[in-house]
């Protein structure tokens, strides 16, 4: 807001780039090794909107330790650089020898440069500008939905290289360590308290038995984020293919490699179409699939969750060939070439700028046109992002009100449509636990509204302390078999600033800060209640709920408009914004200390009368 909203595309150099670590970064509370980036993406479509996306690593606390919490990159280098900062000495620093480099080589040479430094970098899809490309630190931290992997390779940047020597007080420590005990001993972690243990990085191998033993015979150790105990990641080593770490959509490529019959996996499983047929083989590609993604710095989630279901239905359906997309066609979708061919040219294509695909599959889409369109409407969700837990009301309802796939910062979610009494326990109504829309004559519409707000603002606490989804807000307690504690947030905050705040306190700043997110797209993006939607496709007829090769039966709705244009105005009325234009009131923003924010959108006649 204080940049002005700049109306530009995403590859001005105008387009800030907002790194921000937050109040928690680089302490001993658990999850919070994590920073936020914002900036106008080149993902989102059809238009590119300001959005976010958070990663983790080392790299937030190592920044955190420089005395720094935020970075705005503005402008464009004439010459590829990386910026170096070691405390108060910033520097930008000749990168020319560097360009080209893969992700993995670029953190390698600066390690000799910038000993000791955490670097978060580019691969060639960022330096060509792919939309889908990744700021990668490690081997799989990524800030990956949202094309922010190419914001910084318009600007010229390689890498930002991050060393402190400084150090963070914390004002309450004795009450710290006490609530990291508590969390730890006696409440357990988010998501993944309800998942699985922590420690050894094979959450995802635990969650569901989906990979059975193929790749944990090759992990090496666990893995995580500055000071996280939960060290979600695994690393993976397979002689002659290399050395990584994998979690969540990494993990997908070793689902594929375990499960066969193909190299890929035999897609129709995933889409709930047939059984595989032969025995599950060839972890070697997979991992191989992992690591080159990584390297060239591509999202995984797109291509994993998106493409390859996308694909094996306009192919099934005979809608697109191998001239269409340019890629030799796998044995899965009745070709003869090798997933590892498949995979490499898709790769290569990406990150090079030389594939439909490497602005994303929405816009692949656009340009092969025929059907493949129809397709993408009934896998996708809004805005370019695939379907990811729209399977219920308060999923889609969430969906239409944000700038991106808003699930990848909501992993609490799927806990509450599930299990009345965690709903009732988070939203003080059991009803959206009631509002599967897999029988759309059984949905419950009632109080979703209510559902979405309170996630809504749970979200923007999470990324603004930041503390990770994984771990937050432990909604349900896996040690407890019953409700969590969600006044964590708040007490971490408390023990750590000294400034105290309650549970209710830090949620009206969430909404605070949901608000003058909303006032940037309306002063940028014009966004108004019509903007609020998800693809039409989903009230006419069933469509894919969740990402598109997941296993099972995964077909919902179609949704009722009339029923979601009634929760829209409930929605607005409890934030209590215009009906008409979907947009904060005066009395709103001014509740929430945002008066100047109303006085600028007044100036512009953006203010609803
Ligand atoms: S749960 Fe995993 S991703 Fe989240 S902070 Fe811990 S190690 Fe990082």
């Amino acid at each position: 807001w204080d940049l002005g909203c700049p109306k530009v595309s995403a590859f001005d150099p105008a387009n800030p780039l907002i790194i921000s670590t937050g109040p928690l970064t680089g302490t001993i509370a658990p999850g919070t090794g994590r920073a936020e980036i914002c900036s106008i993406s080149p993902f989102t479509h059809p238009k590119e909107l300001y959005t976010y996306s958070s990663f983790g690593g080392t790299w937030p606390g190592a920044f955190k330790y420089t005395g720094h919490d935020a970075m705005v990159i503005l402008g464009k280098a004439d010459e590829p650089v990386y910026l170096s900062i070691h405390d108060d000495d910033v520097e930008i620093k000749d990168a020319s020898d560097l360009w080209g480099l893969d992700t993995f080589e670029m953190q390698k040479v600066l390690s000799e440069l910038e000993p000791g430094a955490s670097v978060a970098c580019i691969g060639p899809a960022g330096e060509n500008l792919s939309r889908t490309a990744i700021i990668l630190t490690e081997t799989s931290h990524a800030s990956g939905g949202a094309g922010f992997g190419a914001v910084m390779g318009s600007k010229n940047l390689k890498a930002i290289a991050v060393k402190g020597t400084g150090r963070i007080n914390v004002a309450r420590p004795d009450e710290l360590l006490e609530l990291v005990r508590y969390i730890d001993e006696e409440v357990g972690y988010g998501t993944f308290g309800m998942l699985a243990s922590k420690g050894d990085g094979l959450i995802y191998f635990e969650a569901g038995k989906r990979t059975g033993d193929k790749l944990k015979k090759y992990w090496k150790k666990a893995n995580g984020c500055f000071g996280c105990p939960i060290c979600c990641e695994a690393v993976i080593d397979i002689p002659g293919v290399g050395r990584g770490a994998a979690m969540c959509s990494d993990w997908v490529y070793a689902e594929c490699g375990s499960r066969g019959p193909g190299e890929l996996g035999d897609t129709s499983y995933y889409l709930g179409e047939d059984k595989p047929t032969a025995p599950a083989v060839t972890e070697k590609p997979a991992w191989e699939a992992a690591i080159l993604s990584q390297k060239f710095g591509i999202n995984n989630f797109d291509i994993l969750w998106g493409l390859t279901g996308w694909l094996w239905h306009c192919y099934k359906r005979g809608i697109l060939t191998e001239e269409d997309t340019g890629l030799p066609t796998p044995e899965w979708l009745g070709g003869t070439a090798k997933d590892h061919e498949f995979l490499t040219a898709l790769f290569y294509g990406i990150a090079y700028k030389k594939s439909p695909f490497a602005d994303g599959v929405t816009r692949a889409a656009e340009h092969v046109g025929k059907e493949s369109w129809d397709v993408l409407k009934e896998l996708y969700g809004a805005r370019g992002y695939v379907s990811h837990w729209m399977d219920a009301v308060p999923g889609v309802l969430h969906w239409m009100f944000e700038t991106r796939d808003p699930f990848d910062s909501c992993h609490d979610y799927f806990q509450i449509i599930r299990r009345p009494e965690i709903s009732k326990y988070a939203f003080g109504t059991e009803k959206p636990a009631h509002s599967s829309l897999k029988d759309p004559t059984k949905t419950v519409y009632e109080d979703s509204e209510i559902a979405v707000i309170i996630t809504q603002h749970r979200q923007r606490i999470k990324n603004s302390l930041p503390v990770c989804d994984y771990a937050f807000p432990v909604l349900y307690s896996k040690k407890r078999d019953g409700v969590g504690d969600t006044s964590l947030e708040s007490r971490l905050y408390s023990a750590i600033t000294g400034i105290g705040l309650t549970e209710k306190e830090l949620l009206s700043v969430g909404e605070m800060i949901y608000n003058l997110e909303r006032a940037i797209q309306v002063k940028r993006e014009n966004r108004t209640r019509e903007d609020d939607a998800v693809y039409d496709y989903k009230f006419k007829h069933r469509y894919w709920g969740e990402e598109s090769r997941n296993v099972g039966d995964h077909w919902y709705g179609p949704i009722d408009k009339e029923k979601f244009e009634a929760l829209k105005d409930k929605y607005y009325e409890r934030r209590d914004w215009d009906k008409e234009t979907g947009r904060p009131t005066r009395a709103k923003l001014e509740e929430l200390g945002l008066k100047d924010v109303a006085d600028e959108l007044e100036k512009l006649g953006l203010l609803p009368q």
